[in-house]
Parts: C-alpha cells; sequence; structure tokens
C-alpha cells in the first residue's frame, strides 16, 4: 500500500506520522529532541517501523517541517520541506475545515495561525520568551514538586486562581515564589500559573490578532487542561483540542507530501556519516543561544538552536 511519512522537528519534540492514501494514521511516534534531531529521528522511525507491516507499507512521499527541516529533508531525500505554518494549517484543515484560529503552544515556541474560508491570512511566532511555553511549566513544575503532566487535573480543582505576573519568565518564577511563601493553595498556584500561560500568549503572540471561533488549541501544551480553561474564560468562546493535536505538523507536511506529484523511495533507515555537526555559542544577547550547524561538502545544509536570525549570521560567517 502506497504510504506517506511525515516528520516534525522542533526543539523541544519530535513527532512522526505514516499516513495512508486515505490520510488515516498508520504509525506515530512523539519523542523528546535532546539536542539531537538526527538521532530523535531515527528513533522516531524506528518507533513507526515497530507499528507497521514493513512488507505491507510503501513509503512513495516524504514530508519534513520544523526547525531543522531542512537537514532532515535533505537526509531522508524527503519529496516535501514546509515551514511549521503551513504544515500545522493544513493537518488542522484536514480534520477541521471551518477552524478560523489556531493556537498552537510547544516546548519553546508558540505561534498563531488565523484562517479565513481554508486560507491562512497572518501568523505571528514566538521564539524569544519562554514565559507561555511548555518549558516555562515544566520548570514551574519541578518548583512545586509536581508532575507537569498532573498540572491540568490540579488546576481544575482550583476556586480562586491566584494571579501570577505573566509578562516575563523571571516575573513570573518571582512571582511564584512569594505566593508559595504566602501560604496560597497548590492548586490555586497551578492554576493561575494556567491562566498566566494564556494571557501571556494573548498579550505577545496573540496581540492585535482578531481571534475568532472556531479556535483549536495545539501543540504539547494542549495537553493541560488547565491552560485549555483558562484560553477559554479569557477569549469567552469554546476551544477544541484534538486528539492528535501535538501530531499535527507532521500530519500536514505528509499530507503535503500526498498531495505533491514528486515520489520516493525509503527503507526505513538511514545515514548521517556524511554530515559534519558543529556546534557555536552565540554571544549576541544575552540568551546565548547554542547553534549547532550541518555540513555536507563544506556546504551549509541547515542549523538550529538559535533564537533569531543574528544567530544564523554567526554560523554563515
Ligand atoms: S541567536 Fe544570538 S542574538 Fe539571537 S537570541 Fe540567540 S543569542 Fe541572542
Amino acid at each position: 500500500m502506497e504510504c506517506f511519512l511525515g516528520i516534525d522537528i522542533g526543539s523541544i519534540s519530535t513527532k512522526g506520522v505514516i499516513l495512508n492514501s486515505d490520510g488515516v494514521i498508520l504509525a506515530s511516534s512523539y519523542l523528546a529532541t535532546n539536542g539531537s534531531p538526527m538521532e530523535a529521528v531515527k528513533n522516531v522511525i524506528l518507533e513507526l517501523k515497530e507499528q507497521i507491516k514493513e512488507e505491507d507499507v510503501q513509503i512513495v512521499g516524504i514530508g519534513t517541517t520544523g526547525s531543522a527541516r531542512k537537514l532532515i529533508g535533505t537526509i531522508l531525500n524527503a519529496t516535501v520541506i514546509k515551514n511549521e505554518i503551513t504544515a500545522h494549517a493544513t493537518g488542522t484543515l484536514f480534520y477541521y475545515p471551518n477552524i478560523r484560529t489556531i493556537i498552537e503552544i510547544g516546548g519553546q515556541d508558540s505561534k498563531i495561525i488565523l484562517l479565513r474560508d481554508q486560507i491562512v491570512t497572518d501568523y505571528a511566532m514566538n521564539t524569544l520568551c519562554a514565559a507561555g511555553t511548555g518549558a516555562f511549566l515544566s520548570s514551574q513544575a519541578s518548583r512545586l514538586g509536581v508532575a507537569v503532566e498532573e498540572f491540568g487535573p490540579i488546576a481544575v480543582e482550583s476556586k480562586h486562581p491566584t494571579n501570577i505576573a505573566a509578562r516575563c519568565t523571571v516575573f513570573a518564577e518571582s512571582d511564584l515564589v512569594h505566593k508559595i511563601q504566602m501560604g496560597y493553595k497548590k492548586e490555586d498556584i497551578i492554576a493561575g500559573l494556567c491562566k498566566s500561560v494564556a494571557m501571556n500568549y494573548l498579550n505577545n503572540v496573540g496581540k492585535g490578532k482578531k481571534i475568532e471561533g472556531p479556535i483549536i488549541f495545539q501543540g504539547g501544551v494542549s495537553k493541560n487542561i488547565g491552560v485549555k480553561k483558562a484560553f477559554e474564560e479569557l477569549l469567552g468562546e469554546e476551544v477544541i483540542t484534538s486528539k492528535v493535536g501535538h501530531l499535527m505538523g507532521a500530519i500536514g507536511v505528509a499530507l503535503l507530501a500526498k498531495r505533491s506529484p514528486k515520489r520516493t523511495t525509503f527503507q526505513f533507515q538511514f545515514s548521517m556519516e556524511e554530515f559534519e555537526t558543529k556546534g557555536v555559542e552565540c554571544h549576541r544577547c544575552p540568551n546565548h543561544c547554542e547553534i549547532i550547524s550541518v555540513r555536507k561538502n563544506n556546504k551549509l545544509i541547515d542549523s538550529w538552536g538559535n533564537r533569531c536570525e543574528r544567530g544564523e549570521l554567526k554560523i554563515r560567517s
């Protein structure tokens, strides 16, 4: 059977799906990137392989998206390499053709995509501030001694969410410590944190955007029902979440590979020997991003880890 592989390589997690020609998911994988996209993709492909009968599946199209899409696309000989906005919009419209707003919060970044009549009309991304992301929630969870997966169920128990300063990580953290010292209940603090993530998102990435329903919330943080509830209260609208919301980029780019006339062959293995990897630290601002670049025959194939374009200039210089 002809099938399509989609891979979404993010800074925190790497996702993969295999779709059949009707767009049905035959296999899926979601793993931590752990700073090594190549290793993460290798493991994702191994997990996908375990879920199918190889002799029944013939991969004829491959799509890659996410921060290391060019590198992984080159290694896998992808037929389609697309940015996250296009991939997420395509995946979401496949399941929800009427959607008008996509709220996406991942491990280290967030984005908003506005659609009208199934066309992307506006979008914004935030990669610089961690305050409204999964990484922020994870670090606050360990400070409170609670597993981040328990945040949602605990948050919805709260009757009086406390206010946590939402405008940046540093303020939010010091406010959190203050609230713990003041003796606020754990569920009220956690509900306050969930609300601060939603507020930070709306005040930064969603600033000036006309957010209209139907609204879908996806990305790893969408699994947190406390943040979903906070968005619904702040927006006064129902916010949809999907069981496959965390895979939407990979699904979208697999669908784009299906629609493309280009075809390829794939044997569930790849070699990384010809690729040379180098890490540098950018000191052009206090973020001190660690940037990894990959070259093949001295030609720059891809780089990741930089939170702005100035970092890209550094590895080219
Ligand atoms: S890439 Fe460099 S300039 Fe850009 S955010 Fe990172 S450290 Fe700052």
